[in-house]
């Protein structure tokens, strides 16, 4: 077999410079650096996927259908629909009636679902809270989707109440739900029971709901009181970004859909000899690989242990934040802790976001106790 291995001639492969290796050297430091105080965006850092570095050498490409067979044979599309098994079973999906693939990222995977609910529901009405990520916006703009904001609740879940309203004014049009599992700001869930329910009592039968899993979906299979999320409460999208609970340096994600609903719209390519089903044509090979890598390592027990951790430092956050006189919170089974937005400037080390009065910080996977005791103490000093 070594014979027919590639190896790329490297007398073809030019040098990097000495300066230019410098600089690699720097930027190093600096990347390093700004990942041990990053508390503020829910990138986790608690990873090394150093096992995959021989594929860096190798053209992976895994454009096309996942399931499907196409002719360009240098791909990862095995490992991915492991990975994609997966995440099907942690969110109950019907055994061999679904449908996904690995994406960029959070955003490619709304992108989808939205795509997806389009193509079923061409007269469809799109729904989703002001405390939704920006990422649906951009998209209903690119699909060109009739869409109304609701109004959200004072921790970021949605109004229950203006959607019900909402919807009764639009009932001719089949409602598109995106329901988010866990926003951005305050970690909130919008409950896809509540929202069943409003679809019963107005005896709507056409509709979709796509969830915004993009952190949560990797918390809220992990914990022993979650909210409805799956299959089996009557989803029929779900994104879920990759780097940000399990962590990769490299953006990612997946987005799983329905087989029968993903059949009504594929379209076969001659040109690759399978079917275009994924919004990317050339798609990422490596990603499947680190997320593969990733859950076969932790399994659910790792990735529960993990979750665990979070939620515990961040309710260590919220006790250090009281202490210090700042009334900080979290929504439940969310790793996301708000406080008020402080007076003066953040420091730019923590890489804190904020959002009109309010700002948080997310105990993501290598957030320690120390690295937590230092933005509280730095936090303080600013709201004296
Ligand atoms: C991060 C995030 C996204 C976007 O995900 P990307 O992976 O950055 O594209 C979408 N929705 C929510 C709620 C997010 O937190």
């Amino acid at each position: 077999m070594n014979d027919i291995r590639h190896k790329a001639p490297a007398e073809l492969i030019p040098d990097l410079s000495a300066g230019d290796r410098a600089r690699l050297d720097e930027l190093y430091e600096r990347l390093s650096a700004a990942t041990a105080h990053c508390v503020g965006y829910p990138c986790s850092g608690v990873f090394d996927y150093s096992e995959l570095d021989r594929f860096m050498r190798l053209p992976i490409n895994n454009v096309g259908d996942p399931f499907g067979k196409g002719i360009y044979r240098v791909n990862t599309q095995d490992f991915e629909r492991e990975v994609l098994s997966f995440f099907a079973d942690i969110f109950s999906a019907p055994k061999d009636a679904y449908w996904g693939y690995v994406t960029n990222g959070g955003t490619e995977g709304n992108m989808y679902g939205l795509y997806l609910a389009r193509e079923l529901l061409k007269d469809g009405m799109v729904y989703f809270s002001e405390d939704t990520h920006y990422s649906i916006g951009k998209t209903l703009g690119v699909l060109g989707m009739r869409s109304i904001m609701i109004k959200s609740q004072p921790n970021g879940e949605i109004d229950y109440e203006d959607l019900e309203e909402t919807i009764r004014i639009h009932r001719d049009m089949p409602p598109i739900i995106v329901a988010n599992l866990g926003t951005t700001m305050t970690g909130a869930v919008d409950r896809v029971d509540r929202i069943r329910d409003i679809f019963d009592r107005l005896a709507l039968k056409r509709y979709h709901i796509h969830v915004d899993a993009a952190l949560a979906g990797m918390i809220m299979p992990f914990v022993t009181d979650p909210d409805p999320f799956t299959f089996a409460d009557g989803v029929h999208s779900i994104a879920v970004s990759g780097h940000k609970m399990i962590g990769s340096p490299i953006p990612c994600g997946i987005v799983l859909a329905l087989k029968r609903q993903v059949d009504r719209i594929a379209r076969s390519v001659e040109y690759i000899g399978t079917l275009d089903t994924t919004l990317s044509g050339s798609r990422n090979g490596i990603t499947p690989l680190i997320l593969w890598d990733a859950m076969r390592r932790n399994g659910r027990e790792g990735f529960r242990r993990i979750v665990v951790g979070c939620l515990q430092t961040a309710d260590y956050a919220i006790d250090k934040f009281k202490e210090a006189g700042i009334e900080a919170w979290r929504n439940n089974n969310s790793n996301t802790v708000v406080f008020p937005r402080p007076k003066g400037p953040l420091p730019e080390k923590w890489q804190i976001a904020v959002f009109e009065d309010i700002a948080h910080i997310i105990t993501m996977p290598h957030v320690t106790r120390d690295m937590v005791d230092g933005v509280v103490a730095d936090i303080a000093e600013l709201s004296q």
